[in-house]
């Protein structure tokens, strides 16, 4: 230990997309001294845990990539429309080989907690194995969808069969043939995972809290002609996908949702709906963000499509959403989801009014009583998105603030990238940052660009910088105006943060979009970073 370096320029927490391409700008291209702290045993974030059967991406494989580097864009073949997790990992690992990050990343290393020394104007990171780093910067690239959610449900540690939690799975490949399998979950890594599960099981039982509008995925290789022509018109796809709405090479239908008939409008949604894809939505119609009636309008059309694929019409009735849902909630991609309900040894089991009430020792009780059996059962029930993973490390600012405390109403951020009180700590994709309503590296690329920037000032002018009170107010308060413009408050989702019993009702993304938020960050940055100070690091 004694002869290990401990001091660092900066220390970045999570090996994924956004800590392998901080370490690239910081080290790199700005050559600093810089560590990467990683939990799990490789690179990757939330790809490294998440290896459920059918675990892939939804952003499609042109976009979900590095776009700063051309040379590495057009190198990397994806092999198919959408990433799949092993995929992603491989590619990843040749990112570090690319830029020969090996050296400064350290795995198997959990950050328990984060102090700042105030005199030295210094952060104290320590891990889980009772080592302490410092550093003058700090950057969280620990991503929105880190700190799985267990609930509290009774019993849990008692119950003798095999328990799978989708978001920790394990390394090795898990078998279901022959078993009875209980998930509870319905929610985009179920979606993926259910069909999966089904085509082993002799029994499935999926317990359903809530039903979500899921659109086709229409997965598979790439025709030769679309890669070749996405190849030569790579500059025009990155300009294109850094100036949209989600972070995704698509506009919304020019022609007002409300100028359609209902024959228009379903041959518009039944051609977006043919493509598939994520695009339904982000090339679809905008006006059901804001309008409740254009949102039924929508809701009702897809509400036809679940009866068509699902042939029990009980089951079917039970699939179908019941009060907001469309875009405000995130759109899970579907292979096979619907269908798996047809197979006779498939059950669904709505659990909204007659809740788990405990996992037994053999299964899962329901509030009425009923009991089912299982082998095993998996764990479908997301994350504490967003603040989860960030309030899990005991972060200390000025005067000892716990970041955890100053969040205790939700969270309070400059740019969801920084906040007061917690000088030269960046996050990226932090809340109030478009963060996961966005394809993520899009976002993550612009947010570590702003970072690496800041972080360039502070250095030039020897300095410590964090936001004004008076500027992150003015965010927490701009944040709220645009979210509440919008239908996507009402709605109880991870957005909300009401999916986690006790967190604070809050709206955790930015809704500016990805083009309006990248204008904000650079207008900041040419405004001398207006709403950021900078004062002496001799304090
Ligand atoms: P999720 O969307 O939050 O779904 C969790 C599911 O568990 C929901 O159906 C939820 O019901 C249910 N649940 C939670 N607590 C429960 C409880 N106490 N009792 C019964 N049911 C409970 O989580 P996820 O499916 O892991 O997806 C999380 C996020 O990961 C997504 O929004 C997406 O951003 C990302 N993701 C991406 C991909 C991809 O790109 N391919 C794939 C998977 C996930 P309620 O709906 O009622 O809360």
């Amino acid at each position: 230990m004694s002869d290990q370096v401990t001091e660092f320029d900066a220390i970045v927490i999570g090996a994924g997309f956004s800590g392998l391409y901080t370490l690239h700008r910081l080290r790199n291209e700005m050559g600093l001294k810089v560590k990467v702290l990683e939990a799990g045993g490789g690179v990757g974030g939330t790809w490294y845990w998440n290896r459920y059967p059918g675990a892939r991406c939804d952003s499609e494989s042109f976009i979900y990539g590095y776009m700063f580097d051309d040379k590495l864009w057009h190198e990397w073949e994806w092999t198919e429309r959408y990433p799949e997790q092993p995929e992603i990992l491989r590619y990843l690992n040749h990112v570090v080989e690319r830029f020969d990050l090996a050296r400064d990343l350290q795995f198997n290393t959990k950050v328990t907690a984060a102090h700042l020394d105030e005199a030295t104007a210094t952060w104290t990171v320590a891990t889980e194995d009772g080592t302490t780093l410092s550093s003058r910067f700090l950057i969280t690239g620990v991503g929105c969808l880190s700190a799985w959610n267990t609930p509290d449900f009774p019993g849990i540690e008692d119950y003798r069969g095999n328990k799978y939690f989708t978001g920790l799975w394990p390394h090795e490949p898990v078998e279901f043939t022959g078993q009875r399998v209980g998930i509870i979950g319905t929610g985009a890594s179920a979606v993926q995972a259910i069909p999966r599960i089904a085509q082993q099981a002799a029994d499935l039982t999926v317990f359903q809290r809530t039903p979500n509008y899921i659109v086709p995925a229409n997965h598979g290789p790439v025709p030769e002609q679309v890669a070749a022509e996405r190849r030569q018109n790579f500059e025009a796809i990155r300009e294109h996908t850094r100036n949209s709405a989600f972070g995704m090479p698509y506009d919304f239908q020019a022609k007002p949702l409300a100028e359609h008939s209902d024959e228009e409008l379903h041959e518009v949604l039944q051609g977006r709906w043919d493509i598939g894809g994520l695009s339904f939505m982000v090339a679809g119609f905008h006006e059901p963000i804001f309008d409740l009636e254009a949102n039924l309008r929508i809701g009702r059309w897809l509400d036809g499509r679940i009866k068509e694929k699902v042939h029990d019409p009980v089951t079917a009735d039970l699939l179908t959403p019941k009060k907001l849902t469309y875009a405000v909630k995130r759109i899970p991609l579907d292979s096979g989801y619907f269908e798996t309900f047809n197979l006779p040894h498939v059950h669904l089991v709505g659990i909204k009014d007659n809740p788990v009430d405990a996992i037994t020792a053999t299964g899962v009780r329901l509030a009425d009583g009923s009991e089912y059996e299982f082998d095993s059962i998996v764990f479908a029930t997301g994350f504490d998105s967003t603040t989860g993973t960030l309030n899990r490390i005991d972060i200390r600012g000025r005067g000892g603030q716990a970041l955890r405390e100053k969040w205790a109403d939700g969270p309070r951020t400059y740019l969801g990238m920084s906040t007061a009180g917690f000088p030269n700590l960046f996050m990226v994709t932090g809340p109030q940052s478009p963060g996961v309503l966005s394809n993520m590296p899009t976002s993550i690329e612009q947010h570590v660009q702003f970072i690496s920037q800041l972080i360039e000032e502070a250095i030039g002018r020897d300095a410590v910088v964090e936001p004004t009170q008076a500027a992150e107010d003015a965010w927490v308060e701009h944040n709220e105006v645009v979210a509440n413009a919008t239908l996507f408050p009402l709605a109880d989702t991870t957005y909300t943060g009401a999916n986690i019993p006790g967190k604070p009702r809050r709206f955790l993304p930015n809704l500016d979009t990805v083009v309006g938020y990248r204008a904000k960050c650079d207008e900041v940055a040419t405004n001398d970073f207006e709403g950021f100070a900078f004062a002496s690091a001799e304090g």
